[in-house]
């Protein structure tokens, strides 16, 4: 898992701590960036286990902390599961071009 440095937009092991561009220090926001995974893991698991209120619950929280395709996916499937389909659809479209840490002020990336 990469991030991308704040300061310089460099991409960095997630283990580094350290930008290896301009020394950035990038503990905390790997620690935002593991619980966003967390909460994600978690998701899954309440997905699978037909917990969709737990699901939406925790794959909120992971998209809090970071805009990932993953953390709407999984609250597009538990707001279906919890048959709210509107609040699906709006997971839907906030899924789209998502996947950013802590770059709410940049436009989306392209997806590959
Ligand atoms: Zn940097």
């Amino acid at each position: 898992m990469t991030i991308d440095c704040p300061a310089c937009g460099k991409k960095n092991k997630l283990e580094d701590g350290i930008c290896c561009r301009c020394a950035c220090n990038l503990e905390k926001l790997a620690a935002i960036v593991r619980m966003a995974a967390s909460f994600r893991d978690e998701a899954a698991v309440c997905l699978r286990a037909a917990d969709g209120v737990g699901a939406l619950a925790r794959a909120r929280a992971s998209w809090e902390l970071r805009h990932s395709v993953e953390a709407a996916r999984l609250a597009f499937l538990a707001s279906l599961m919890n048959h709210d389909f509107a609040a699906a659809s709006r997971w839907y479209e906030m899924g789209v071009g998502a996947d950013s840490v802590c770059q709410r002020d940049r436009p989306p990336a392209a997806k590959s």
